[in-house]
Protein backbone atom coordinates (compact mmCIF):
# COMPACT_ATOMS: atom_id res chain seq x y z
CA UNK A 1 0.00 0.00 0.00
CA UNK A 2 0.99 3.78 -1.09
CA UNK A 3 -0.33 6.70 -0.32
CA UNK A 4 -0.14 9.37 -2.81
CA UNK A 5 -1.75 13.09 -1.32
CA UNK A 6 -5.84 11.75 -0.55
CA UNK A 7 -5.09 8.26 -2.23
CA UNK A 8 -4.23 5.15 -1.27
CA UNK A 9 -2.66 2.52 -3.78
CA UNK A 10 -2.39 -1.25 -3.33
CA UNK A 11 -2.49 -4.41 -5.32
CA UNK A 12 -4.25 -7.34 -4.76
CA UNK A 13 -4.74 -10.86 -5.84
CA UNK A 14 -8.30 -10.97 -7.05
CA UNK A 15 -10.65 -11.52 -9.67
CA UNK A 16 -11.65 -8.61 -10.81
CA UNK A 17 -15.51 -8.90 -11.17
CA UNK A 18 -16.06 -9.50 -7.51
CA UNK A 19 -13.84 -6.17 -6.01
CA UNK A 20 -16.67 -3.91 -4.71
CA UNK A 21 -15.59 -0.50 -5.86
CA UNK A 22 -17.13 2.24 -7.79
CA UNK A 23 -15.72 1.31 -11.13
CA UNK A 24 -13.85 -1.67 -12.18
CA UNK A 25 -11.31 -1.22 -15.58
CA UNK A 26 -12.19 -3.78 -18.49
CA UNK A 27 -9.70 -4.48 -20.29
CA UNK A 28 -11.98 -4.48 -23.29
CA UNK A 29 -11.57 -4.56 -27.55
CA UNK A 30 -12.77 -1.58 -29.97
CA UNK A 31 -16.08 -3.30 -30.91
CA UNK A 32 -16.53 -3.16 -26.60
CA UNK A 33 -19.08 -6.12 -27.58
CA UNK A 34 -17.41 -8.01 -25.39
CA UNK A 35 -14.39 -10.94 -25.63
CA UNK A 36 -12.70 -13.47 -23.64
CA UNK A 37 -10.42 -13.06 -20.79
CA UNK A 38 -11.43 -10.21 -18.72
CA UNK A 39 -13.45 -9.27 -20.72
CA UNK A 40 -15.70 -11.93 -20.97
CA UNK A 41 -15.54 -12.26 -17.24
CA UNK A 42 -16.84 -9.08 -16.58
CA UNK A 43 -19.65 -9.23 -18.85
CA UNK A 44 -20.53 -13.16 -17.50
CA UNK A 45 -20.63 -11.45 -14.04
CA UNK A 46 -22.28 -8.52 -15.00
CA UNK A 47 -24.89 -9.92 -17.09
CA UNK A 48 -26.78 -8.90 -20.31
CA UNK A 49 -27.41 -5.62 -19.36
CA UNK A 50 -24.29 -5.04 -19.64
CA UNK A 51 -23.24 -5.94 -23.65
CA UNK A 52 -26.66 -3.83 -23.86
CA UNK A 53 -25.73 -0.87 -22.95
CA UNK A 54 -22.21 -1.47 -24.69
CA UNK A 55 -24.43 -1.72 -28.10
CA UNK A 56 -25.40 1.51 -28.05
CA UNK A 57 -21.79 3.17 -27.85
CA UNK A 58 -20.22 2.73 -31.22
CA UNK A 59 -17.29 1.18 -30.20
CA UNK A 60 -14.34 3.03 -29.01
CA UNK A 61 -10.67 3.76 -30.03
CA UNK A 62 -7.67 2.18 -28.94
CA UNK A 63 -6.39 4.29 -26.00
CA UNK A 64 -9.50 5.49 -25.12
CA UNK A 65 -12.28 4.35 -22.70
CA UNK A 66 -15.84 4.15 -22.37
CA UNK A 67 -18.05 3.96 -19.02
CA UNK A 68 -20.88 2.26 -18.46
CA UNK A 69 -23.25 1.07 -15.23
CA UNK A 70 -22.00 -2.20 -13.50
CA UNK A 71 -25.46 -3.91 -13.40
CA UNK A 72 -24.81 -7.70 -11.64
CA UNK A 73 -21.51 -6.75 -10.61
CA UNK A 74 -20.65 -5.35 -7.34
CA UNK A 75 -18.71 -2.82 -8.95
CA UNK A 76 -21.38 0.46 -9.79
CA UNK A 77 -19.85 0.72 -13.05
CA UNK A 78 -17.49 -0.60 -15.58
CA UNK A 79 -14.84 1.75 -17.36
CA UNK A 80 -14.17 -0.04 -20.81
CA UNK A 81 -10.80 1.09 -22.05
CA UNK A 82 -9.43 -0.60 -25.43
CA UNK A 83 -5.48 -1.43 -24.99
CA UNK A 84 -2.92 -1.62 -27.96
CA UNK A 85 -1.82 -4.91 -29.22
CA UNK A 86 1.47 -5.24 -28.87
CA UNK A 87 3.30 -5.09 -32.16
CA UNK A 88 7.19 -4.37 -30.68
CA UNK A 89 6.91 -1.25 -29.16
CA UNK A 90 7.20 0.87 -32.21
CA UNK A 91 3.57 1.56 -33.19
CA UNK A 92 3.04 4.07 -30.40
CA UNK A 93 2.03 1.24 -27.73
CA UNK A 94 3.33 3.10 -24.47
CA UNK A 95 1.69 5.95 -24.89
CA UNK A 96 -1.46 3.93 -25.95
CA UNK A 97 -1.27 2.07 -23.14
CA UNK A 98 -0.88 5.21 -20.88
CA UNK A 99 -3.63 6.92 -22.45
CA UNK A 100 -5.86 4.02 -21.37
CA UNK A 101 -4.95 4.54 -17.20
CA UNK A 102 -5.27 8.41 -17.94
CA UNK A 103 -8.93 8.42 -19.74
CA UNK A 104 -9.88 5.88 -16.91
CA UNK A 105 -9.09 7.82 -14.36
CA UNK A 106 -10.26 11.03 -16.11
CA UNK A 107 -13.65 9.40 -16.37
CA UNK A 108 -13.90 8.50 -13.00
CA UNK A 109 -13.33 11.81 -12.26
CA UNK A 110 -16.28 13.26 -14.03
CA UNK A 111 -18.70 10.91 -12.47
CA UNK A 112 -17.78 11.76 -9.10
CA UNK A 113 -15.98 7.88 -8.31
CA UNK A 114 -13.88 7.11 -5.28
CA UNK A 115 -12.61 3.79 -6.09
CA UNK A 116 -11.23 2.08 -8.82
CA UNK A 117 -9.66 -0.87 -10.02
CA UNK A 118 -7.31 -1.72 -12.74
CA UNK A 119 -6.69 -4.72 -14.83
CA UNK A 120 -3.43 -5.32 -16.09
CA UNK A 121 -4.98 -3.99 -19.64
CA UNK A 122 -3.09 -5.55 -22.37
CA UNK A 123 -0.84 -7.75 -20.66
CA UNK A 124 -3.32 -10.99 -21.74
CA UNK A 125 -3.98 -12.05 -25.09
CA UNK A 126 -2.80 -8.30 -26.13
CA UNK A 127 0.86 -9.92 -25.25
CA UNK A 128 2.14 -6.11 -23.99
CA UNK A 129 5.55 -7.00 -21.89
CA UNK A 130 3.80 -7.17 -18.31
CA UNK A 131 7.08 -5.66 -17.00
CA UNK A 132 6.65 -2.89 -18.86
CA UNK A 133 3.11 -2.11 -18.82
CA UNK A 134 3.19 -2.43 -15.02
CA UNK A 135 5.61 0.33 -14.98
CA UNK A 136 3.55 2.11 -17.49
CA UNK A 137 0.35 1.71 -15.40
CA UNK A 138 1.50 2.84 -12.19
CA UNK A 139 3.86 5.66 -13.35
CA UNK A 140 0.24 7.00 -15.43
CA UNK A 141 -1.60 6.46 -12.51
CA UNK A 142 0.86 8.43 -9.85
CA UNK A 143 1.43 11.23 -12.38
CA UNK A 144 -2.80 11.75 -13.00
CA UNK A 145 -3.48 11.91 -9.59
CA UNK A 146 -2.96 15.36 -9.35
CA UNK A 147 -5.69 16.09 -11.87
CA UNK A 148 -8.46 13.65 -10.83
CA UNK A 149 -8.40 14.22 -6.94
CA UNK A 150 -11.69 12.56 -6.25
CA UNK A 151 -10.01 9.70 -6.55
CA UNK A 152 -9.36 7.90 -3.27
CA UNK A 153 -8.51 4.28 -3.63
CA UNK A 154 -6.55 2.90 -6.48
CA UNK A 155 -6.63 -1.23 -6.92
CA UNK A 156 -4.32 -3.10 -9.03
CA UNK A 157 -6.07 -6.48 -9.18
CA UNK A 158 -3.87 -8.89 -10.52
CA UNK A 159 -4.89 -12.66 -11.72
CA UNK A 160 -1.76 -14.52 -10.40
CA UNK A 161 0.72 -13.77 -8.28
CA UNK A 162 3.73 -12.93 -10.91
CA UNK A 163 1.20 -9.76 -11.77
CA UNK A 164 1.06 -9.24 -7.85
CA UNK A 165 4.77 -9.25 -7.36
CA UNK A 166 5.56 -6.88 -10.40
CA UNK A 167 3.26 -4.01 -8.42
CA UNK A 168 4.32 -4.91 -5.34
CA UNK A 169 7.95 -3.83 -6.96
CA UNK A 170 6.55 -0.39 -8.17
CA UNK A 171 4.83 0.26 -4.75
CA UNK A 172 8.17 -0.58 -3.17
CA UNK A 173 10.64 1.71 -5.59
CA UNK A 174 7.97 4.38 -4.45
CA UNK A 175 7.82 4.18 -1.32
CA UNK A 176 11.72 3.98 -1.55
CA UNK A 177 11.63 7.41 -3.36
CA UNK A 178 9.07 8.86 -0.92
CA UNK A 179 10.69 11.30 1.77
CA UNK A 180 10.56 9.61 5.30
CA UNK A 181 7.76 10.83 6.57
CA UNK A 182 8.20 13.62 9.92
CA UNK A 183 7.60 12.49 13.48
CA UNK A 184 4.33 14.50 14.60
P1 LIG B 1 -5.91 -7.85 -23.13
O1 LIG B 1 -6.72 -8.26 -24.35
O2 LIG B 1 -5.97 -6.34 -22.89
O3 LIG B 1 -4.53 -8.39 -23.16
P2 LIG B 1 -6.83 -9.91 -21.24
O4 LIG B 1 -8.18 -9.99 -20.64
O5 LIG B 1 -6.44 -10.99 -22.19
O6 LIG B 1 -6.74 -8.44 -21.89
O7 LIG B 1 -5.76 -9.85 -20.08
C1 LIG B 1 -5.47 -8.70 -19.32
C2 LIG B 1 -5.00 -9.13 -17.94
O8 LIG B 1 -6.13 -9.43 -17.13
C3 LIG B 1 -4.11 -10.37 -17.90
O9 LIG B 1 -3.03 -10.13 -16.98
C4 LIG B 1 -5.04 -11.46 -17.36
O10 LIG B 1 -4.33 -12.44 -16.61
C5 LIG B 1 -5.91 -10.65 -16.44
N1 LIG B 1 -7.22 -11.20 -16.11
C6 LIG B 1 -7.98 -12.09 -16.78
N2 LIG B 1 -9.14 -12.32 -16.14
C7 LIG B 1 -9.11 -11.52 -15.02
C8 LIG B 1 -10.01 -11.31 -13.93
N3 LIG B 1 -11.19 -11.93 -13.86
N4 LIG B 1 -9.64 -10.43 -12.95
C9 LIG B 1 -8.46 -9.77 -13.02
N5 LIG B 1 -7.58 -9.94 -14.01
C10 LIG B 1 -7.90 -10.81 -15.00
Amino acid sequence: MLTIGHCTLEAQVADITTLDVDAIVNAANMSLLGGGGVDGAIHRAAGRELLRECETLGGCATGDAKITRGYRLPARHVIHAVGPVWHGGARGEAGLLASCYRRSLELAQQAHLRSIAFPAISCGVYHYPPDDAVHIAFATVIDTLPHASGIERVVFACFDDAMFDRYERELAARRDQAPPSKPA
